[in-house]
């Protein structure tokens, strides 16, 4: 007997981490989060390497880590911004809808320009250009801009006034349009559910980020989590009322933790100096470049600081070329040892192979450090100047709460990756994910519709011709008449 395929929602929490939300609902303040997490499982999701909103939502549509789709943070080495064209791989909603599902996915960051899917619709989020195309289809952006629906909060202009000061009157402004923002994706979200009886509802909360930065553990922060999980109850049940027939299978997720400021800055073009893997440059020498910097504002000055030093770094990694693994691993032995001002620098380090002989060396730093990637910098350290409680560059541990119809689980699991979850979201539809996927179907969480063969999964030649040979042989004996 076929068993009723669930719908499956999604809802994100941007940034959402267990520092926070533990003591909220060791306090009872978050009841809808709480009896989801008592009658399912929940746990540590695994953000990517740089653990930042791009690059782990990028992962969470696709399926793969960030070494494969490589959306290493914002920006692309040419200084544009990435787009929803940079994805080498299809969002996991796509494949769902070339499979007759019908999926609403409303403020996924990453999705600009909004790219059209069967029976679906979109809503991009974060990276969105002012004034540019925001949803698919044309009918739905109508409608959005109709109740001043906006993909993202405006708060730049506060940082450029004072160099990232804010007043206590501008963040509280912040805070009452961060609860706006809550209203309207609340609003949107039911207008969306509406529509259709959709397979797949996914909607992200993208401000939780933006508070944790600006208050921390802050009474604010407690406050936008509460209408956040008010929100989330009244979507599920909003959806199931809509469609009172259909079992619901419910994720929460949030694409990376969180951690207070750094304490110091550290200057990586000096530290890879001292390790001698740069030059070492004259104090001299460097004045002067500044100097010339300051003049002309000219961006490529890494290369004139070391000319013929192809080594680039970033916050978040080092290209290494005419390497070779035994010298990319030695490296990182050399980096795990690392200390500097009695603390350890990195906290992971993951090496990746981009060509024969070039390696990249892609790490998390201890979040007592900020990795500070200018070529320029004389001193090791800078005392660290910061006008945000928190941040997230160093903090891979996000959040999942999986409850519901066909999750067997129950309680803490260990930790998942960000990119097994689109798998799984697959698996609860009937479908197969996609081998390059690097998330696997999680068979001790979920109990998937029967119709989801183990067999189809993993397909080795040898069973598959086993298979085959046996098909042939039941044909056979039918034919002889000696099966019906
Ligand atoms: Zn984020």
């Amino acid at each position: 007997m076929r068993r009723q395929q669930p719908a499956v929602l999604v809802f994100g929490l941007d940034g959402a981490t267990w520092k926070i939300l533990k003591p909220l609902i060791k306090k009872n303040k978050l009841s809808f989060l709480s009896s989801l997490m008592k009658n399912g499982c929940w746990g540590v999701l695994k953000s990517t390497f740089p653990p930042l909103t791009s690059t782990a939502w990028v992962s969470f549509q696709t399926g793969v880590s960030s070494g494969k789709h490589r959306i290493f943070g914002f920006l692309k080495e040419n200084g544009k911004v990435f787009s929803a064209l940079d994805i080498p791989f299809p969002p996991f909603w796509k494949i769902a809808a070339d499979k007759q599902k019908k999926a609403a996915i409303v403020n996924m960051p990453l999705t600009y320009p909004p790219q059209p899917f069967a029976n679906g619709c979109l809503v991009t989020s974060f990276l969105t250009p002012p004034k540019a195309h925001f949803a698919f289809p044309p009918s739905l952006e109508k409608e959005l801009k109709k109740i001043g629906y906006k993909t993202n909060i405006e708060f730049e202009h506060y940082f450029f006034a004072r160099n990232g000061k804010l007043t206590k009157e501008e963040k509280n402004t912040i805070l009452q349009d961060v609860f706006q923002f809550i209203k309207k994706r609340e609003q949107v979200g039911k207008a969306i559910i509406k529509k259709k009886e959709w397979d797949v509802f996914f909607l992200l909360f993208k401000n939780t980020d933006l508070i944790q930065h600006l208050f921390w553990k802050g009474k604010q922060t407690t406050a936008v989590y509460q209408r956040v999980d008010e929100a989330i109850s009244h979507l599920v049940s909003f959806y199931k009322r809509k469609n009172p027939h259909r079992p619901v299978t419910i994720f929460i997720v949030s694409d990376h933790g969180f951690h207070p400021v750094a304490k110091k800055d550290i200057a990586l073009y000096p530290l890879f100096s001292r390790l001698k893997v740069l030059p070492t440059l004259r104090k001299t020498w460097l004045k002067l470049l500044r100097g010339f910097r300051k003049l002309t504002g000219f961006s490529w000055i890494s290369s004139l600081a070391y000319p013929g030093c192809q080594v680039k770094i970033t916050p978040f990694g080092i290209t290494l070329p005419n390497a070779s693994l035994k010298k990319a691993k030695k490296l990182k032995d050399k980096l795990e040892r690392l200390r500097v001002c009695g603390k350890k620098v990195f906290r992971e380090i993951k090496i990746l192979q981009e060509s024969k002989k070039t390696f990249q060396l892609l790490w998390i730093t201890n979040p007592y450090f900020a990795p500070n990637a200018d070529p320029l910098s004389g001193k090791l350290t800078y005392p660290r100047k910061s006008h945000f409680k928190a941040r997230h560059h160093s903090d891979r541990k996000g959040i999942f709460i999986i409850s519901g119809a066909y999750v067997k689980a129950k309680g803490k699991r260990k930790p998942l990756n960000i990119y097994d979850i689109p798998a799984n979201i697959l698996g609860l539809l009937g479908i197969n994910p996609p081998s390059y996927m690097e998330g696997k179907l999680n068979r001790k969480i979920f109990s998937f519709p029967l119709f989801l063969k183990k067999s189809s999964l993993q397909v080795s030649k040898k069973s598959f011709s086993k298979e085959k040979k046996e098909k042939i042989l039941i044909r056979r004996l039918k034919a002889l008449g000696y099966l019906q």
